[in-house]
C-alpha cells in the first residue's frame, strides 16, 4: 500500500505490531492519527489491517514517510538491527525514534548517538501496563531523552499513556524499565512462597494476599498478578516468559557489567533462567509461581 502523508497531522510508524504494538498502533489511530505499522509476521499484518490500520510494504517506505517511529520489538539486538539497518538510513532527517520496547541503556544511547548525526531524535520510553493498556491508552511510560525530544514526543506518548515519568537522559527510561521488571520478577517468587506458607499454615491464601495488598508488604503483583491471573487460573496478562526471562537476563547483564555482585538479584536471575527447563516459551511470565503455589503438579 502506498502510505499518503497529509501536511497537518503527525504520521506516525509503528514497527512491531504484536502484543503491545498492535493495540499500541490501533490506540494512536483512534485518537485521529495517521498511522501505518509494519512486523515480519504477515499474519499479524492482516490482523492489524482488518482492523483497520494501513500496513506499509515494506520498513523502506515506512521509514521514509514518518515524521514518528514507535518501536515495539522483542529484544536491543532487533531494535539495533532495525534502527541501524533501515532508520539510519531511510528515515528523514527531523524526524523522531519513541523505542517503547524493554531494551538495554546501552543499545539506547549508541543508536541515539548514530540518529543524532542525522538529526534524527531518539526517546526511549519502555512501557507498563500490558496489551490492556495499551488497547486503552492507559499505559505508564518512564521516560530517557532530552527535553526538547520528549517535548515533540508529547502527542503520542499522552495518546498511549496515562502516565509518563522523565527519568533522565536518553538510556535512564530503560534502565528504570529494567529496575521495575526485576521487582516484578522478585515479587512473583516472593508472593509465591506467602501463598505456600499461607496454605501450609491452613489460611486462605487468597485473603492473606487481600490482607497483605492493604498493607506495607503490597505490590503490584500482591494487589494485581495474583488475583488476576493466578488465583483466577487464566494465566493470560499478555506477556510471556520469554519476554520475562529477557529482561531478567538485562537486569542482570547490567549488575554484572556494572560490577555489582547483588546476592537478591542473582538468585532470582538463577530462579528465572533455570525456568527455561520447564517453563515454555510462550506461557504467561506468572506461571514461574507454579512450582511453587503447587510443588506436587511440577
Ligand atoms: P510480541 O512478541 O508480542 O511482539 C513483537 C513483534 O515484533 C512481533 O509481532 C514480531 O513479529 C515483531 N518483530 C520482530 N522483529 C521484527 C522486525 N525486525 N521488524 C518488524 N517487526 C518485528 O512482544 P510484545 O509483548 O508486544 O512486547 C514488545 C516489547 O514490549 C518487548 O520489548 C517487551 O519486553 C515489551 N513489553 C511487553 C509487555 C507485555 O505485557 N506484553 C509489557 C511491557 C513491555
Amino acid at each position: 500500500m502506498t502510505l499518503s502523508s497529509s501536511s497537518d497531522r503527525l504520521h506516525i510508524g509503528v514497527i512491531g505490531l504484536g502484543n503491545m504494538g498492535g493495540p499500541m498502533a490501533l490506540t494512536l489511530l483512534s485518537k485521529g492519527m495517521q498511522v501505518s505499522g509494519f512486523d515480519l509476521s504477515s499474519g499479524r499484518c492482516s490482523e492489524l489491517a482488518s482492523q483497520g490500520l494501513a500496513i506499509a510494504d515494506d520498513l523502506t517506505s515506512l521509514c521514509q514517510q514518518a515524521d514518528i517511529l514507535l518501536l515495539s520489538l522483542p529484544t536491543a539486538q532487533i531494535v539495533e538491527a532495525v534502527v541501524i539497518n533501515h532508520i539510519l538510513p531511510q528515515a528523514r532527517s527531523g524526524s523522531l525514534v519513541i523505542d517503547t520496547s524493554t531494551s538495554h541503556p546501552d543499545t539506547s544511547r549508541a543508536l541515539a548517538k548514530a540518529l543524532a548525526e542525522r538529526q534524527i531524535g531518539f526517546v526511549d520510553a519502555p512501557v507498563s501496563g500490558g496489551p490492556k493498556g495499551a488497547a486503552s491508552g492507559t499505559l505508564s511510560m518512564v521516560l530517557g531523552g532530552s527535553d526538547a525530544d520528549i517535548e515533540r514526543a508529547q502527542p503520542v506518548l499522552e495518546a498511549v499513556s496515562a502516565k509518563r515519568t522523565c527519568i533522565g537522559p536518553v538510556g535512564a527510561g530503560h534502565i528504570t524499565k529494567i529496575a521495575n521488571n526485576l521487582l516484578c520478577a522478585a515479587h512473583l517468587l516472593t508472593n509465591a512462597e506467602i501463598v505456600r506458607l499461607a496454605q501450609q499454615a491452613g489460611v486462605d491464601p487468597v485473603r492473606v494476599l487481600e490482607g497483605v495488598s492493604a498493607g506495607s508488604g503490597r505490590s503490584g503483583i500482591s494487589e494485581v498478578n495474583f488475583p488476576l491471573w493466578v488465583f483466577s487460573g487464566q494465566f493470560d496478562s499478555g506477556f510471556t516468559m520469554q519476554l520475562m526471562r529477557k529482561d531478567v537476563r538485562l537486569g542482570k547483564q547490567l549488575a554484572d557489567e556494572l560490577g555489582l555482585d547483588l546476592a537478591l538479584l542473582n538468585q532470582v536471575a538463577a530462579t528465572w533462567a533455570a525456568s527455561a527447563d520447564t517453563l515454555a516459551d510462550g506461557e504467561d511470565f506468572n506461571a514461574i509461581v507454579k512450582p511453587i503455589i503447587a510443588p506436587e503438579h511440577a
